[in-house]
């Protein structure tokens, strides 16, 4: 009778003294939404990281043919290319981020705005580049923003009311796909995971095992000049110095002001973390477009928005953050101010 208990007994201690075992780690890169993705996964075995990752890249590529404004088989081309005044009502998954786009817009004052396609054509930015006339400037400006094409905030229904009116989903296309990648790694059996969507990132991992990553300094982009610690936020960065089109010498971002028409001035980057990787893209954008000052003052007046401006000027870095960024804030640049001013 008393063998088996002693037997238990032993195999509980052995169960007890075996090491635990090593996270399995698998990494895999693809290209989709026009950009690169980097998984790297960690679980505890082999299998799982595998079946993770994949699920990771299919993921993104389903927000692809959703989303994108390069296919013309995706649903959100069938929606930029509707007749003018008929209300389209999108997938709910789709309806439901336009509305969410249209919230954007509306708290940022339209400094965010995906309906800018009118004045991404103007401009060519995805060709080589035109300083539009004066005219051509007026009438993409008419056909850009709120008049241009109606989206209901609670119900995702658009309306065109302009023909070369278009929604660009460039500025929250990969926040959406990120936060349906971080949903979809809560069910499943996985310790650390870090996904690379083209700059922005999503983190997940736990509070005594962050992931440690750098915020580049904004022209020289090999330089690291910030360090965050992260665990279950994303991370996105909006900037201009590593997308541009050159014209007449001079460099323009792919990021528009919307309420000038025109692209936003080179200053730097702005960098925001959050748990919603969604918010993190569209702010990033809208605080870029704002500028530093304006953007620093907007963010703290919002509360709770996690972002770090890097401006240079004349090759001079200076840093400036909000108090709630501290909280990922480990290693950051010895100049910074904070919105009161105080330099430390
Ligand atoms: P991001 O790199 O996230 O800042 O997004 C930039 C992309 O968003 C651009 O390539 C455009 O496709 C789009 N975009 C540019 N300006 C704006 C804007 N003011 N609001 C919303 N989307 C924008
Ligand atoms: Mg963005």
């Amino acid at each position: 009778m008393l063998l088996p208990f002693v037997a238990a007994l032993s195999l509980a201690a052995s169960i007890q003294s075996a090491p635990p075992a090593a996270p399995q780690v698998v990494a895999r890169e693809a290209w989709t939404m026009g950009t690169r993705l980097g998984v790297v996964i960690e679980a505890t075995s082999v299998a799982e990281a595998t079946h993770a990752a994949e699920e990771v890249v299919r993921e993104v590529e389903r927000f692809e043919r959703m989303l994108s404004t390069w296919d013309p088989r995706s649903e959100m081309h069938a929606v930029n290319t509707a007749e003018l005044g008929r209300p389209i009502d999108p997938s709910p998954e789709l309806a439901l981020l336009l509305a969410e786009a249209e919230r954007y817009s509306r708290i940022s004052s339209a400094a965010f705005d995906s309906r800018i396609g009118a004045l991404v054509d103007a401009w060519d930015l995805r060709g080589a580049g035109v300083e539009p006339t004066a005219d051509a400037l007026r009438r993409a400006r008419e056909a850009a923003g709120s008049r241009s094409i109606s989206v209901d905030e609670s119900t995702g229904t658009v309306i065109r009311h302009a023909s070369a009116a278009w929604i660009d989903t460039g500025g929250f296309g990969k926040g959406a796909a990120l936060r349906s990648v971080a949903r979809g790694l809560e069910s499943v059996n996985v310790s650390r995971a870090l996904i690379d969507l083209g700059g922005q990132l999503w983190a997940q991992g736990s509070a005594d095992e962050p992931w440690s990553v750098h915020v580049a300094h904004p022209t020289e982009r090999q330089r690291p000049v910030a360090r965050l610690e992260i665990q279950g936020v994303s991370v996105a960065t909006s900037g201009t110095s590593e997308r541009f089109i050159e014209i007449d010498g001079v460099r323009r971002g792919h990021i528009l002001d919307p309420r000038t028409g025109r692209p936003a001035p080179a200053w730097g980057s702005v960098t925001v973390v959050s748990s919603d990787a969604l918010e993190a893209d569209a702010l990033a954008t809208a605080l870029y477009v704002m500028g530093p000052h304006v953007g620093l003052a907007w963010a703290e007046r919002q509360g709770g928005v996690d972002a770090l401006f890097l401006q240079v000027d004349d090759g001079e870095l200076t840093a400036s953050w909000t108090r709630s960024m501290e909280q990922w804030l480990i290693d950051a640049p010895q100049t910074h101010t904070h919105q009161d001013g105080n330099h430390r």
